[in-house]
């Protein structure tokens, strides 16, 4: 079953595409233009334009749909093996219009607000270089030549960012959503295989959590809290929560998140708790 549950890097990779491109009609903007203040009108304008608003919307709209179909393969996956195949059929079909629906439209709304805001930055970085270059002296035309060639490098590390984090977390709060109707109260926290995992998630590897008890993984390792949250939750992380349909599918003495500290529990002890 492993990687069964994390999300496809397929669809990060996707989602940092369209990014790239919606950002593209703003480098288009940049041309035949030769003064800064020209540029950055033009985006603004752009920026609150109808046009502007779909497009961010179907981008959005793609991703979590992509999510949500991969989603739905893996529970059917995921049944199968368990032999619980029809009761969580019956459940997926009728997800649209339940709770997990909600959160569906929730996170397109979501991520349509974040990419939405891309030009925003874009904006306030390109009006303090174009301060701090004219204080210097430089020309308004060498200014708009500077600001045409750092637009691929400025907009592709944020929307790296924001596919990295956002695929993540729609991702966990599907699943998240999913189990609640299911009523599996647990997951089992993984971590992504690649050599960027931080220490604090290390530890959290193959950890059992209960959805409503999230843990804070940087005081677990003595480290500066972020707060709690669940796997795939924070930032840059790519860890994802695999849920724990059958007690019989891991293996025993486990260990488990419980009363702020990483125990390890027999099946019987466990069973107290769950
Ligand atoms: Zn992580």
């Amino acid at each position: 079953m492993s990687g069964l549950w994390a999300p496809r890097l397929m669809i990060e990779k996707r989602y940092i595409r369209s990014i790239k491109k919606m950002m593209q009609q703003f480098a288009e903007l940049t041309k035949g233009r030769a003064d800064p203040q020209e540029i950055l009108d033009a985006w603004k304008e752009y920026a609150e334009s109808e046009r502007f608003r779909k497009a961010a919307e179907d981008i959005a709209m793609k991703m979590v749909t992509g999510l949500f179909q991969d989603g739905q393969r893996t529970w059917r996956a995921a049944a199968r093996e368990n032999g619980q195949g029809r009761e969580f059929y019956e459940a997926l079909q009728q997800e649209l219009s339940g709770q997990v629906g909600a959160v569906y439209y929730d996170l397109i709304y979501q991520n349509s607000r974040l990419i939405r805001t891309l030009p925003d930055d874009l904006a306030k970085q390109v009006t303090r270089y174009v301060a701090i270059e004219q204080q210097k002296g430089k020309r308004a035309m060498e200014i708009a030549e500077d600001i045409r060639r750092m637009f691929p490098e400025k907009t592709r590390a944020r929307a790296e960012l924001i596919a990295r984090t956002e695929v993540s977390k729609a991702s966990t709060a599907l699943t998240q959503s999913r189990c609640e109707m299911m009523d599996l109260r647990w997951y089992v926290w993984r971590t992504s295989e690649d050599q960027r995992v931080r220490d604090s998630h290390d530890l959290m590897e193959d950890v059992l959590i209960r959805w409503d008890d999230p843990p804070s993984p940087e005081a677990l390792n003595r480290e500066k809290s972020y707060g709690r949250y669940h796997a795939g939750n924070t930032f840059n992380c790519r860890c994802y929560p695999e849920p724990l349909i059958e007690l019989s599918s891991i293996s025993w003495p486990h260990k488990v998140y419980y009363q702020n500290r990483i125990q390890t529990m027999t099946l019987a002890q466990f069973k107290r708790i769950a």
